[in-house]
């Protein structure tokens, strides 16, 4: 936090009514009061007229008429209460006042008067202008003094709930100048050995600069922690903050964004002034994608002149230090894609950490981690559980180690039993068990789409061997699912993305089979579908007819048109429609080839709603394709896991 902080705290919003109401206040003060008895036009006309007892008239402002009595006339009878002041003694008037509508009217009807009531036409009438320097002067204080505290009150709104009025430009970043004030340390951050080691470094960099220096080398300016979300980029980074020893400061890339034109940049001058004062330091800016992203990519008037000029000032700033000065800049994203290459050109970012999902071991070692904290049986397999938990993320496995502490809780147990973990985990995949039940016939068609999958995929030679298939209904829509356990991979043949659609058309070609009709319940596989088919098509270059050619989807969302003509789109429709249509041919031949084993599977998943994949193979016997590779994929590494159907609506 700033400086600033503290010193305006006493300004609060009570002062500003308080001067709203001593202006109005003196106003009232200032402001001419009218004196004598208020009447009407009329009522002057009718009533004060015609008793000839009118010694002057003045006009004053154009506005309103004061009325002065002859001081012998006011005995008479209906001056009363004119006669004398508050005081008691004589009025000297003016008794009566009114106020005109228009001069003209007023003079007009004066005259026309006078014709009947002679006198009026030797009376004095005075025109006169009153005017208060005063008055004048709050009359146009009045508006500023209110735009004043509104563009206070905006201010104070926009710049948080620091309390900071004047410090729009200032750097929101936190500084941290004692690593005693982070508890994360190296330790707390599982896996990511290579990671680690290059954090490492750039800490010994600003430790020990002259080891590096003295050969000619140039120290790193700036490192890119890049990785999917939730794989621990913040808390590595913390972790750097923890253990570097020099001041660190910290802030998120979306904190410079305001809706002030120019308060991005000199947010980011402002930071780098600072971090220089207190060199050598680490500044880290989390998700920099928020200001990074390629200048002029998206074409819309206006709308990002103020990220550009702040990513501009970063650039700027990059450039402007010395690297022997000891400041190295960390950012981290998830979508190092949409960065400006200028942020990543020598210099500037030039090197980058991947993070990536982490394997079984890491899974493993961030588990490890995690049940620290926990009360957790003996019996807990942690090898077992990051075996069943592929393309988990750091974040999604402290999830659930959460989850399973809540639901053992829940369960009155004393300690977290291997159950609960399961059970977490099915969670966070599949979302809630849904309370709600569901009819015995939709069951009945969730029960068959999922032994499709199962059965296509018990067949098939280049799959993922299945670990369980499910029907309890989950919160988000899932109905069911079938898990797989996939072998980690880069790279995938044209045969392993063939059979994986089989499997994904597996579940509908079931209902097609068993009930004759479809239902909505293969929406999420036929995205999938769609989405390997096309990828097939316009990326892989595995279409005879289109060839060897490869479209890449940013340059479409570049300039807004398709990098390719309509001849060729509707060849690509009509390819990847073909390669849907050979797969669900194939899913449909294979289930009917093995209706009976489809039949007692579906209903043996009535029965049990789980099944596990020994009870699959006590149903439908061994694997035909490749015993031993399934067996030996059990052991092996493994990614991104299940699939969960979706159910938005009935069957039809
Ligand atoms: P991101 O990469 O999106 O910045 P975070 O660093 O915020 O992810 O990670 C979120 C949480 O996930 C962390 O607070 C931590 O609890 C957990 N986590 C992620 N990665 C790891 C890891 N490698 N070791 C231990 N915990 C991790
Ligand atoms: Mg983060
Ligand atoms: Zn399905």
């Amino acid at each position: 936090m700033s400086k600033e902080n503290g010193k305006k705290k006493g300004f609060s919003v009570y002062w500003i009514y308080f001067i709203i109401a001593l202006l109005l206040l003196g106003i009232q003060l200032f402001t001419f009061q009218k004196s004598g008895k208020e009447i009407t036009v009329n009522e002057f006309f009718s009533r004060v007229v015609p008793s000839g007892d009118v010694e002057r008239l003045v006009v004053v402002n154009k506005e309103y008429v004061e009325v002065f009595i002859h001081p012998d006339s006011l005995q008479k009878a209906g001056y009363e209460d004119v006669r004398t002041t508050v005081f008691g003694t004589p009025n000297p008037g003016p008794h009566f006042v009114f106020s005109i509508g228009s001069l003209e009217h007023f003079e007009s009807k004066l005259e026309e008067y006078a014709q009947q009531y002679p006198y009026l036409k030797t009376i004095p009438v005075k025109y006169v202008v009153k005017r208060s320097i005063l008055r004048d002067i709050m009359m146009w204080m009045v508006p500023i003094v209110i735009l004043i505290v509104l563009w206070i009150f905006l201010m104070r709104r926009m710049s948080g709930p620091g309390g900071q009025i004047f410090s729009f430009g200032k750097t929101k970043a936190r500084v941290i100048q004692n690593p005693d004030e982070v508890k994360v340390s190296f330790k707390d951050v599982a896996g990511l050995d290579e990671a680690k080691e290059e954090v490492k470094e750039i800490v010994d960099f600003l430790k020990n600069p002259k080891k590096y220096t003295a050969l000619g080398g140039k120290i790193p300016k700036g490192v890119l922690l890049v990785g999917p979300p939730g794989t621990g980029k913040t808390l590595l980074a913390k972790a750097v903050a923890g253990e570097a020893h020099v001041p660190f400061f910290s802030v998120s890339g979306s904190e410079f964004v305001e809706m002030f034109v120019g308060v991005g940049a000199s947010r980011v001058r402002d930071l780098f002034r600072q971090a220089r004062e207190k060199a050598p330091c680490i500044v880290f800016i989390d998700e920099i994608d928020a200001i990074g992203r390629a200048r002029g990519k998206y074409l819309v008037p206006g709308g990002n002149d103020e990220r550009e000029s702040t990513l501009n000032q970063l650039l700027v700033e990059m450039d402007g230090f010395d690297s022997r000065l000891g400041i190295i800049v960390m950012a981290a994203t998830n979508r190092p894609d949409v960065l400006d290459k200028a942020l990543l050109r020598p210099g500037r970012f030039d090197r980058q950490i991947i993070l990536d999902r982490p394997d079984i071991k890491g899974r493993e070692e961030i588990f490890k981690i995690h049940m620290r904290d926990l009360k957790v049986a003996p019996d807990v397999d942690v090898h077992k559980l990051a075996l069943l938990t592929p393309g988990f993320v750091g974040a999604d496995i402290a999830n659930v180690c959460n989850e399973a502490a809540l639901l053992a809780a829940r369960r009155n147990k004393s300690q977290i039993e291997m159950e609960d973990f399961v059970d977490a985990i099915d969670k966070v995949i599949g979302g809630l068990r849904r309370k709600i039940v569901i009819s015995p016939e939709e069951k009945k068609i969730v029960a068959y789409h999922e032994a499709g999958h199962a059965v296509v995929s018990w067949m098939l030679k280049h799959v993922d061997p299945l670990y369980k298939v499910t029907i309890i209904p989950r919160a988000m829509g899932s109905l069911g699912f079938a898990q797989y356990l996939p072998k980690e991979r880069y790279i995938y043949t044209k045969e392993q993305m063939m059979e994986h659609m089989v499997v994904a058309l597996g579940g509908r070609a079931a209902e097609e089979i068993i009930f004759g009709h479809q239902s909505t319940g293969a929406q999420n596989d036929l995205e999938r579908v769609t989405q390997i088919a096309y990828n097939m098509v316009k990326k892989f270059g595995m279409s005879e007819k289109l060839g060897l050619v490869a479209f890449s989807e940013r340059d479409e969302e570049v300039s807004f048109q398709k990098p390719y003509s309509e001849e060729t789109a509707r060849l690509i429709d009509e390819e990847a429609r073909q390669i849907v249509y050979k797969a669900y041919e194939q899913a449909l031949k294979i289930l009917k080839e093995n209706i009976d084993h489809l039949k007692n599977l579906a209903e043996e998943l009535l029965k049990k709603e789980v099944l596990t994949k020994e009870e699959v193979e006590d149903i439908i016997g061994k694997p035909p394709a490749s015993e031993v590779n399934q067996e030996k994929n059990l052991q092996e590494e493994s990614i991104e896991a299940t699939e969960a159907e979706s159910s938005n609506g009935k069957p039809s």
